[in-house]
């Protein structure tokens, strides 16, 4: 397999190396407080079979991976969930169960080859808390230094986390388009990689890999017969099937639109390579009070005006990655949906007592857009939620769609 950037915007190409991060072209016409300009996607060249291995798929080469296991991800079959919501093709891609709890790991993995690769030993970037505790973990798998911005309003599971992993950590005393600002201000001045979303290729296509598990495990559930709903289908459907092993539909929750590209990512290349033959419809949900790539969905432009969720890793005023994203949307028939904090809160809970997945709030506000989205889908789909960070990192949020132990007791007596 061959590999090369190429220009979101004038697709225009250019060789891998880590000095090159946008279009050198279409970046010069970037304004501040607008999505970044000409981010540069990795194109593949070559051939693969159904029996592709993931890491062929990768512009990397295994030998700079670092240490860690990333991505490789449980696919739930939510059983209870599935009789009670009537969607008998309903998976949950729990990504949650990577080393540091978030979906972001498959990004700071490939970030930290790529890294390797050219042996760069310092990483910085700018979080809304995940990819920082995540880029401090990998690091410290590979043995790479990590210095990160992060906004003051992170939730201090992630910032606690990222110490102890052993990151430099610095608080920014605003949000988290401010630390993305300070991130590449320091990156500029004291050299090394810079992580941060959609400006550094490797996290996009980091991403995607996540598309390339969904293909085979998909195919693995078929197989092995589950309790995936064959009977529905007829001869001719079950070849296609087995031929296109994509998920109908995906939910994703959205701040930056990077997961969002990257799942489009690794269904592109699968179908590319002819190993699919429809690209899903992806379906981005958003926070109500942060809705940056929904209005501008709608309007056609971004503006910057500070958001605020309880879902603080869909907290974005600006999304950095919004013209990419929003281009694939329009192109691949996908969309963008909104749901308020307390449906996700309340999302979260259900999510929690029907499956045993709990979830962080950028996470169950996925599978809030699908509770939402379900009335007017097709009960026989076959659906995956992304589930994207541990409920676990911000226990404070979750508190919030439970009932606390309110009074103390000093015998069984108390409460028999
Ligand atoms: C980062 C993150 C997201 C959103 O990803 P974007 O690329 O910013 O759209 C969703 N959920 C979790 C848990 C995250 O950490």
């Amino acid at each position: 397999m061959e590999f090369n950037y190429c220009c979101s915007i004038c697709n225009k190409n250019f060789n891998i190396v880590p000095e090159l991060t946008l279009c050198p072209d279409c970046s010069k016409n970037q304004e501040p407080d607008q999505p970044l300009l000409g981010v540069l996607e990795v194109k593949l060249k070559g051939k693969a079979d159904e029996t592709f291995v993931i890491s062929d798929l990768l512009p990397v080469e295994p030998q700079y991976f670092p240490p860690a296991p990333v991505g490789n991800t449980p696919l739930w079959e939510p059983a209870n969930l599935r009789q009670k919501t009537g969607f008998k093709n309903l998976f949950i891609k729990d990504d949650s169960s990577n080393p540091t709890s978030s979906f972001k790991d498959r990004a700071s993995f490939l970030v930290s080859a790529f890294a390797k690769k050219f042996n760069i030993n310092d990483i910085a970037l700018a979080s809304t808390g995940n990819a920082g505790s995540s880029m401090a973990g990998i690091g410290a798998a590979a043995g790479q230094r990590v210095t990160l911005f992060l906004p003051k309003t992170a939730p201090k599971a992630k910032l606690v986390q990222a110490l102890q992993y052993g990151a430099k950590v610095f608080q920014v005393d605003g949000s988290y388009d401010m630390a993305y600002d300070i991130s590449l201000a320091y990156s500029q001045k004291k050299g090394g990689m810079n992580r941060n979303t959609a400006y550094n290729p490797m996290t996009i296509e980091g991403k995607k890999t996540v598309s390339l598990e969904l293909f085979k495990q998909l195919g693995q559930a078929f197989l092995n017969g589950s309790k995936l709903n064959k009977s529905r289908l007829k001869k001719s459907e079950l070849n296609k099937f087995e031929l296109n092993r994509a998920p109908d539909m995906v939910f994703v929750s959205a701040g930056d639109g990077c997961i969002l590209a990257g799942v489009y990512k690794g269904f592109r290349d699968l179908k590319q390579l002819g190993l699919i033959q429809d690209i899903p419809r992806i379906v981005a949900v958003q926070a109500k009070t942060s809705d940056a790539l929904f209005r501008a969905y709608t309007t056609g432009k971004f503006e910057n005006i500070p958001t605020t969720t309880i879902a603080d890793s869909i907290c974005v005023d600006v999304p950095r990655n919004g013209i990419h994203a929003l281009a694939q949307i329009k192109q691949y028939n996908g969309e963008v949906m909104r749901v308020s904090d307390d449906q996700i809160i309340q999302a979260q809970a259900r999510l929690s007592r029907t499956t045993g997945l709990f979830t962080e709030p950028a996470g169950a506000a996925a599978f809030a857009g699908f509770l939402k989205a379900a009335p007017r889908l097709d009960p026989d789909a076959l659906i995956v939620v992304l589930t994207t960070g541990n409920g676990l990192k911000d226990s404070a949020s979750a508190s919030l769609g439970i009932e606390m132990p309110q009074t103390l007791i000093h015998s069984v007596d108390d409460i028999l």
